[in-house]
């Protein structure tokens, strides 16, 4: 029961962010929705929120590419909460082989999936710390775990925000007051989940199996998720739910693979 808490997800009007907000929401907590400012889905995600439950719900839209607009979002969202639960989750895709891929991309890629999570820990751990309750859930991926081609900056980004959030997790191991849960800060890491983000992925598959979208999905989990189901976004709402509650006091450091197998190979 998050009841009393406030939460702030990254990236929450769309796919695993939306689903696991509206979780959150579900189990009581009020919630920051974030995205890009003028987010069309905005409107729509503070909506259902409400309509999951959540006492209070409000959009707070900043690029999270830079880090002057991230200082005012968690400006504002501290203002609006405090933050106890916070949910890196905004992040960007861009696959081609290292030689073609753009400069761009990869800054882009690094800003969002790996330096965005180090300025909102920062500015959200010594309040936790000092309220005594703490949860950072950080939407990695199979792939702060293991490599694929064709996403160099991708792997980088998801390898360091892995890595990044061991350091914290053990900055902060014995911060926070026990009777309250802690401060524990942890990695979920999806396999393949069908949002937005992998839909170009979806579609360069279908096209080599003739236009299907299916047998497009289909062929992406029989190369890589031995389960050949697609996690669902609310399973990961779930599992976020679960890292924020009281059992999982001393769950701290780790990266939860909801992969259907892929890691295990
Ligand atoms: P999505 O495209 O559906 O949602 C991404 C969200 O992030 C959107 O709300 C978008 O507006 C926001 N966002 C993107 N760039 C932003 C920026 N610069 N500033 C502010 N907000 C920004 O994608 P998704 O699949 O739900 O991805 C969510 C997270 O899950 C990502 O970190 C992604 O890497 C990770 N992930 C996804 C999968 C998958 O198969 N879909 C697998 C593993 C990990």
């Amino acid at each position: 029961n998050l009841t009393g808490k406030t939460a702030l997800v990254t990236g929450s009007t769309s796919g695993i962010g939306l689903a696991i907000a509206v979780e959150l929401a579900k189990a009581g907590a009020r919630i920051a929705v974030h995205s890009l400012p003028g987010d069309k889905g905005a409107d729509d995600a503070v909506a259902a929120m409400k309509d999951a439950g959540a006492p209070e719900a409000r959009f707070f839209g900043a690029d999270v590419s830079k880090a002057g607009e991230i200082h005012t979002l968690m400006g504002e969202a501290e203002a609006f909460g405090p933050i106890d639960i916070l949910v890196n989750n905004a992040g960007i895709q861009h696959t081609a082989g290292i030689a073609d891929m753009p400069d761009e991309k990869w800054d882009a890629i690094i800003a969002i999936n790996l330096s965005a999570n180090f300025h909102t820990m920062k500015a959200v751990l010594p309040g936790m710390a000092a309220r005594g309750y703490g949860r950072v859930v950080n939407i990695a991926s199979v792939h702060g775990l293991v490599a694929s081609k064709d996403k160099t900056p991708y792997v980088a980004a998801k390898h360091g925000l892995v890595g990044m959030s061991k350091v914290v997790a053990l900055e902060y191991a014995n911060k926070g007051d026990a009777a309250k849960g802690g401060v524990t800060v942890n990695c979920i890491g999806p396999g393949w989940t069908e949002t937005p983000l992998i839909e170009d992925q979806i579609q360069a598959a279908a096209a080599k199996a003739g236009g299907d979208r299916d047998k497009g999905i289909a062929a992406l989990l029989s190369e890589k998720q031995p389960s050949e189901r697609l996690t669902r976004t609310s399973d990961l709402g779930a599992l976020a739910v679960f890292l924020c509650s009281d059992a999982a006091q001393n769950i701290t450091g780790v990266t939860i693979p909801v992969d259907g197998g892929w890691t295990a190979q």
